[in-house]
């Protein structure tokens, strides 16, 4: 069998034209919805992101800037900024970059976030209203892969789902918006004894580990929808052979920027035993940062009592 692919890329286009659409409509009322980013430190591969978030912003008409602090910000003026920012009436959704430097702790600043901006869905309030599936700002890779999983007319309901992986941002949100479409969800992490056996029950796989390729065909039940989370940076150019054997395209990349991206899934043995896969890239980056575009919109529509 030969995996059909999941052109995540194509999906989040259609969701960034829907977007686009809502913002127009906004304008009509004189609104422009507005993200603020706030950036500590110098990571590059968080340059990065925030760059692309950025441009995808620019596209669809929602204003966004980037707040650059140096790496040695004290938690204090962390905190400010955020607090500044929630006081904002101007500002509608406000994303704190993760992973943030040493000794600052992720989890004590995105509890600063006032729910009503959280735009990553990250907030225990919005974590809490959507384990009880009341309305709320999903957190965006999980939210697109929903997207993604609904536009190519992936059967849920009844499905046995399987998660790899149980972070905050991808795994736990994940498995919540599975079973709230009724399949049934079991999540792997870790300590699983015998994930390859525990993957092989599922219709529809996702991984969200980071580790390259950990996921192998033996993990797939064949038929089974494959959904790749993961993005590593592999520079290891026997390793990058053996994942894509002959593949001219991914040896000229290791050669020019020193590392190809993989999934967590070992793309080309999966893909001859799935009905369906997501590539990496071009399956859940595009759809996480259109995630990050439908909830700025929900937000500024969410806070002048607007209808989402
Ligand atoms: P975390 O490191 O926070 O979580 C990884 C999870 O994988 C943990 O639950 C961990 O288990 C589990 N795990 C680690 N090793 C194994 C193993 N050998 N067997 C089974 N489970 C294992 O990662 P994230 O959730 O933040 O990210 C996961 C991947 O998704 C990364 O590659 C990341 O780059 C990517 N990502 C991609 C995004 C996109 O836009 N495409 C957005 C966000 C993330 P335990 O809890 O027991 O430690």
């Amino acid at each position: 069998m030969t995996a059909r692919i999941l052109d995540g890329a194509a999906v989040a286009a259609g969701i960034r034209a829907r977007v686009a659409g809502r913002v127009a409509e906004l304008a009509t009322q004189g609104v422009v919805p507005r993200l603020e980013v706030i950036l500590v430190g110098d990571d590059p591969a968080s340059r990065v992101y925030v760059g692309s978030k950025a441009r995808a912003c620019l596209e669809v008409g929602v204003r966004s800037s980037t707040q650059s602090l140096p790496a040695a910000t004290t938690g204090e003026e962390l905190a400010a900024r955020i607090e500044a920012l929630n006081g904002d009436p101007d500002v509608d959704g406000i994303l704190l970059q993760l992973p943030l430097p040493p000794p600052l702790d992720g989890r004590r600043f995105l509890d600063l976030i006032d729910p009503g901006k959280d735009v990553d869905g990250f907030h225990p309030r919005n974590v809490g209203l959507l384990q009880q599936g009341r309305p709320a700002f999903v957190p965006c890779t999980p939210g697109g892969v929903m997207e993604l999983l609904d536009a190519s007319g992936v059967v849920l309901q009844g499905a046995h789902a399987v998660v790899v992986g149980r972070s905050d941002i991808v795994g736990k949100p994940m498995a919540a918006l599975l079973l709230q479409r009724h399949a049934t969800v079991t999540v792997c992490h870790s300590r699983t004894r015998d994930l390859p056996g525990v993957c092989r029950l599922a219709d529809v796989l996702v991984a969200a580990v980071g580790r390259a390729a950990l996921v192998g065909g033996e993990h797939v039940n064949p038929g089974a929808v494959v959904v790749d989370v993961g993005v590593n940076r592999v520079e290891d150019a026997a390793l990058v052979e053996r994942l894509f054997p002959g593949d001219e395209g991914r040896r000229a990349q290791l050669a020019k920027r020193g590392y190809t991206l993989v999934g967590d899934v070992d793309f080309t043995a999966a893909s001859r035993v799935a009905s369906a896969i997501t590539p990496v890239p071009g399956g859940i980056g595009p759809l996480t940062i259109a995630g990050l575009l439908l909830n700025t919109v929900r937000a500024a529509r969410q806070r002048r009592g607007l209808p989402c």
